[in-house]
């Protein structure tokens, strides 16, 4: 049985819940033991066009987009305000149905809560600019909302991710349809229910669950689309780029990455461990900017990998919901048989396992997606378990001799999320820092990121970027009016 009430989970269209035109539910798992935990409603194609109607008739009709954004900012801290009054129920939720610490559902649901207030805050500075032209003419330019805004969101930070980017489409004045992932739906409808209560008008916040492939496809090809936000795999990144791009439309893609984590000789060792515990187990690895490529100097690469393998035995593996866990389960079975595979594939090729690498032994957790957290070294850098997101708590391991290699090594990927450097030299940090391809750098840090500061990936890694002010950019675009304000002067 869920959190938040009751175990089952409808569409929420226009300020009502309902199960949609199939009438069918999807059971959604508990990934500690794989046993049904909820239900969550199936859409259909059908309710994709008429929560995009909805949506679109809020736009125009409710006084969203045209009130004072000092009152949609009101909105958002009420429900800001809302989330955090029930934020252990949220958190209870996500665990249950992710998988993840309930100390990290925690953490997720406060960033939920800070991202609110955040964009709400904002929601009164979408402003224009004058600029200056010849002759008696004013120029200026307005910042207006796009329209219904889509939001595709992935199952490893199911609300987190959601909210990131639902919060500026709100604050800037547009509406929202949200899908959730499939595996994880029910943070989003627990989250959508609160929108009448904090005032937002009826049909400005949407969630409608089921298939990608269904229902995400006939949210971004439905006419009323103004722009599309999708976090998730490179695959459907590219396919979901394609549908855009047949209207033009606006599109923000976070596709995951490959982290390099660099460490030099002189960085505070203890600290660079623990960080890099995080930056892998975290999330149970299922983290797009994970840190899960050590490239170590190979004058301290065998003692740091102590350390670090110190770290992986040492975690405690178990249900989210238990007391004192560290890493909780994959998402599903598919997820698990994934990260197996890399494991195995590394091996083939010559790799060899450090700790970890097989399912977790405890036959407590045997009907649960456990993976024991996995260092691999001696992984050829052409590997797949090199060069692929594996998305799983596995950290593979090479060294570098001089700056030169270290910055090369951490380039050769297809990706560029988020890249981690670790030294006490300040012009080491700094000219490392420059020269990585990545859309964000760590220096002495493990993967840290708030809403004020921008989230973005180069390279396969993705296209735009989100949080920080200038997100509202994104959603919002510019008209300029240019006004004459000469008047033909009479003589005399
Ligand atoms: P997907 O890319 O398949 O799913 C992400 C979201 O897109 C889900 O809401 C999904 O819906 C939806 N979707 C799927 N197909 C379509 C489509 N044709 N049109 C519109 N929306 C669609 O990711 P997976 O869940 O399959 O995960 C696979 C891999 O992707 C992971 O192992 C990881 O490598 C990467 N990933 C990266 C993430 C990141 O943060 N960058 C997050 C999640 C995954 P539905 O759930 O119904 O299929």
């Amino acid at each position: 049985m869920a959190a938040l009430g009751e175990n089952r989970f409808e569409l929420v269209i226009g300020g009502e819940e309902a199960p949609g035109t199939r009438g069918e539910h999807r059971p959604v798992l508990d990934p500690a033991n794989n046993r049904p935990m909820a239900e969550a409603a199936v859409a259909s194609r059908e309710d994709a066009a008429h929560a995009m109607e909805v949506a679109d008739k809020a736009f125009r009709e409710s006084n969203w987009a045209a009130d004072d954004g000092a009152r949609r900012g009101k909105a958002l801290y009420r429900l800001a305000s809302l989330v955090e009054s029930r934020a252990e129920s949220f958190a209870r939720l996500e665990t249950l149905n992710m998988g993840k610490p309930l100390r990290e559902s925690r953490g997720d649901i406060a960033y939920v809560v800070r991202t609110l207030e955040y964009f709400a805050g904002a929601a009164d500075k979408v402003e224009g600019e004058t600029i200056p032209v010849p002759g008696p003419r004013i120029d200026y330019t307005l910042r207006e909302p796009l329209g219904v805004t889509v939001h595709i969101a992935p199952w490893n930070y199911p609300l987190l991710l959601s909210v990131r980017s639902v919060a500026p489409a709100l604050a800037a004045g547009n509406s929202v349809v949200l899908k959730p992932a499939s595996l994880t739906p029910l943070t989003a409808v627990a989250f959508a229910r609160l929108a009448k209560e904090a005032g937002l008008p009826d049909g400005i916040l949407n969630v409608v669950t089921g298939s990608g492939a269904e229902v995400g496809e006939a949210l971004i090809e439905d006419r009323r689309c103004a722009s599309v936000t999708f976090t998730g795999s490179g695959d459907v990144g590219h396919h979901i780029a394609e549908l855009a791009a047949r209207r033009f439309l606006p599109l923000t893609l976070e596709l995951g990455g490959k982290g390099p984590v660099v460490v030099f000789a002189d960085a505070d060792l203890e600290r660079a461990a623990k960080a890099i515990g995080y930056g892998i187990f975290g999330n149970a690895g299922q983290m797009c900017w994970a840190a899960s490529r050590l490239i170590v100097h190979e004058s301290i690469r065998a003692p740091f990998l102590e350390k670090v393998r110190g770290i992986a035995e040492g975690l405690k593996l178990g249900p989210g919901t238990a007391e004192g866990v560290e890493m909780g389960p994959l998402v599903s079975r598919d997820q698990l048989e994934r990260v197996l595979d890399y494991v195995r594939d590394a091996r083939e090729n010559g790799g060899h396992v450090v700790v970890g690498g097989t399912k977790a032994d405890d036959p407590a957790l045997s009907d649960g997606n456990f993976v024991r957290p996995t260092i691999l070294a001696d992984v050829p850098p052409t590997s797949r378990a090199v060069r692929e997101e594996i998305f799983g708590p596995v950290l593979t391991v090479s060294s570098f001799s001089d700056m030169e290699e270290a910055v090369r090594t951490a380039n050769d990927t297809p990706y560029g999320l988020l890249a981690a450097l670790w030294t006490r030299d300040l012009a080491t940090a700094h000219s490392v820092a420059r020269r990585l391809e990545s859309g964000m750098v760590v220096v002495n840090d493990s993967p840290t990121t708030y809403p004020q500061t921008p989230f973005a990936g180069v390279k396969s890694s993705g296209v735009g970027f989100e949080q920080g002010f200038r997100a509202l950019d994104t959603f919002s675009r510019r008209k300029n009016i240019l006004v004459n304000v000469g008047t033909s002067r009479k003589k005399g």
